[in-house]
């Protein structure tokens, strides 16, 4: 994996010299955006960045919110995640290779280490060169998971 590629979301100001110089349009909406975006660890759907951008600058459409975050992502700033749930899920935590959790039930997302994969990879790299690697486990989370509580010995471990 590129080292190149590894960032987080930055600064306000220093990402907006960024999609200056990329030929992207800056406007306070977009900006609201990415501040919005910045440090979220929950993967919000484009709606539920919408929904709360919005209620804070009604004037940013929905529509504005999608080129953004694929502007965003165009960038190498913020991931764009098809976890199965229906919905695009954004990621800025770029900075940080890792894989997901992602409950069945109520569509949480959770960071998790790539360790639990480094075996795969190590093996794999010989015969066939990784550029990505995406790996969601499904199931439920804490709050969905059914009364039981056997403890998988593969149980992967959350980065935060
Ligand atoms: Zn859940
Ligand atoms: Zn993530």
């Amino acid at each position: 994996m590129s080292v190149d590629k590894v960032r987080s979301v930055h600064g306000i100001a220093q990402l907006s010299e960024r999609m200056r110089a990329a030929g992207m349009r800056v406007t306070p909406q977009r900006q609201a955006i990415v501040r919005h975006l910045v440090g979220d660890r929950t993967h919000p759907t484009v709606e539920a960045v919408h929904a709360a951008v919005a209620a804070i600058m009604p004037t940013v459409s929905l529509k504005t919110v999608y080129q953004t975050v694929h502007d965003l992502e165009s960038l190498g700033e913020v991931r764009l995640l098809d976890v199965g749930t229906g919905s695009v899920r954004v990621d800025p935590n770029v900075e940080h290779p890792h894989h997901h959790l992602v409950c069945a039930r109520c569509g949480a997302v959770r960071d998790v280490t790539p360790s639990v994969v480094a075996d795969v990879t190590a093996h794999d790299q010989r015969a066939f060169v990784i550029e990505t690697i995406e790996v969601v486990f499904r199931g439920h989370c804490a709050t969905c998971a059914p009364q039981s509580p056997s403890t998988p010995s593969t149980r992967p471990t959350p980065i935060n």
